[in-house]
């Protein structure tokens, strides 16, 4: 049994990735260790569990990997929120602002039932702003969100304390 200081190192930093300035932590170490990615899909399966979501909602694309785990894992649904033009059928979508610039998620129209228990899951929190897109676009199609799960928490950027300033239960396993 790994301790969660032991999952954290395998988390690295890599500086100045996509531009200067920018400390990007890189989850693909952990991926790459066959126990350590098993025990963190475990660990957001214990967050999850009390939560009682019915279906996983993930953010393309690092969102997808642990979304995509921890679903098989609780043998629910996967609902991806994808980027613009990515998705074949008719979509419903929310535009949302970066710190440079704007972006956009998007989902099939009817993916999800009206107070439907939807839980997102993304590979890290910075500012909050896609896990808020992600939270009023469900809002908007009726879902009721029970929480927000990710594997990285950068507290300092303040996006899980908005989540919950919005009534999202919102946890991490590594801050
Ligand atoms: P936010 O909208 O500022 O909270 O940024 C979170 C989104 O940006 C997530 O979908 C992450 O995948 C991505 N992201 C931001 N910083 C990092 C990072 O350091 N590593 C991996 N993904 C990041």
């Amino acid at each position: 049994m790994r301790s969660n200081d032991d999952l954290k190192a395998l988390i690295r930093t890599i500086p100045d990735f996509p531009k200067p300035g920018i400390q990007f932590r890189d989850i693909t170490t952990l991926l790459l260790d066959g126990p350590g990615f098993a025990a963190a899909v475990d660990r957001l399966g214990e967050l999850a569990v009390p939560l009682a979501p019915q279906l996983i909602v993930s953010i393309e694309a690092r969102g997808f990997i642990f979304g995509a785990a921890l679903a098989k894992h609780l043998g629910l649904g996967l609902l991806p929120l994808r980027k613009p033009g990515k998705l074949p059928g008719a979509t419903i979508g929310i535009d949302y602002a970066l710190e440079y610039g704007h972006d956009r998620l998007e989902m099939h129209e009817g993916a999800v039932g009206p107070e439907m228990r939807v839980l997102i899951v993304d590979d890290l929190i910075a500012t909050g702003g896609t896990a808020l897109a992600a939270v009023n676009l469900l809002r908007h199609a009726h879902a009721h969100v029970v929480g927000a799960l990710f594997a990285i928490d950068l507290p300092d950027l303040g996006g899980a304390e908005l989540l919950r300033t919005q009534g999202v239960l919102t946890e991490s396993l590594f801050a």
